[in-house]
């Protein structure tokens, strides 16, 4: 495993032989340390083009500082464990949100990290939001529902940066006792629910096996390979990539439930992160769209409008 890897070292029951772990929880640190790095490599390329990378950039520092500056305390871990693992109401859920502090101060504080960053329409309008805390609920049981439309594209942005910078904490502290819904199978992460940004083929001791890597809690949770994610059919999957087969970044489309599923080898290229790569190779899901196919998953700095 690379020094600079948040993926934790497999584990090892028997001697020489390694388990498959059905989850991975990250290094948090390591992780957004990464995503950085790639947005930012990403900004420094497009030049005066790549502001929105580091826009991106400035909020993914922000959630790696909320680490040390906001750690969760042992009741906020139980409550956000208690939202996500129950059947509730959209009305029981608005409340249980409400009950939870943490998330709304990290939204407060993140405003004010990207003041400089915001136009001043998209600033109002974000600010006014940290003032009406039912209505910033109402917006999180949508974007949890997956109600993407119901909420402006560049909100959903930094609410669920806000979300997402408590739920990992959360989860990443619980490890293994935040499994909550079965894994076998799984579309959505078996920890927190939400949909995945895209699948990881591993390199090192685990080269060759695949992950889906939750876009809320960052959770990894294993699918077998060549197996379509959404209809468990293998017929008809095929892999596409923009130049040659060797390429990280492919998708993989499905023709018996037309899904595809966008797919970053680390054993090819240990650098890439998958919420970065995914916004900076686009042009992939563009072509899987316009031939029929429909994406599983959401990358959380891109909402559907
Ligand atoms: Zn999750
Ligand atoms: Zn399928």
């Amino acid at each position: 495993m690379h020094t600079w890897s948040d993926i934790v070292p497999p584990d090892k029951r028997t001697p020489g032989i390694v388990a498959i772990d059905p989850v991975i929880f990250p290094i948090l640190d390591k992780l957004y340390e990464r995503r950085i790095k790639r947005l930012n490599a990403q900004a420094h390329a497009l030049g005066e083009n790549g502001e929105y990378y580091r826009f991106l950039s400035q909020i993914v520092h922000f959630q790696q500082q909320n680490l040390a500056l906001s750690p969760l305390q042992q009741d906020e871990i139980t409550a956000i464990h208690a939202v996500i693992s129950r059947e509730q109401s959209n009305e029981q859920l608005e409340n249980r949100l409400l009950d939870i502090t943490c998330w709304q101060t990290a939204y407060a504080r993140l405003i004010t990290q990207l003041e400089a960053f915001l136009p001043q329409e998209m600033l109002q309008r974000l600010s006014g939001l940290s003032t009406k805390p039912q209505h910033l609920a109402r917006l999180v049981v949508h974007l949890l529902r997956a109600e993407y439309q119901l909420v402006n594209p560049g909100s959903a942005v930094v609410i669920w940066a806000a979300l997402s910078a408590c739920w990992a904490q959360a989860i990443t502290s619980l490890q293994k006792n935040a499994v909550t819904h079965p894994i076998a199978q799984s579309v959505v992460c078996p920890c927190c629910g939400a949909p995945p940004v895209a699948s990881l083929v591993l390199d090192g001791a685990r080269e060759g096996l695949r992950y889906l890597q939750c876009s809320l809690c960052e959770t990894r949770w294993h699918r077998v390979r060549a197996v379509c994610i959404a209809c468990e059919k293998t017929s008809q999957i095929d892999h596409w990539t923009l130049d040659d087969t060797k390429s990280a970044i492919q998708i993989e489309t499905c023709g018996d439930c037309k899904s595809y599923i966008k797919t970053f080898r680390l054993d090819y290229d240990p650098t890439l992160e998958a919420v970065a790569d995914d916004i900076g190779s686009f042009t992939l899901d563009k072509v899987a769209e316009a031939e029929g196919f429909l994406r599983i998953g959401i990358n959380p700095f891109s909402f559907p409008a």
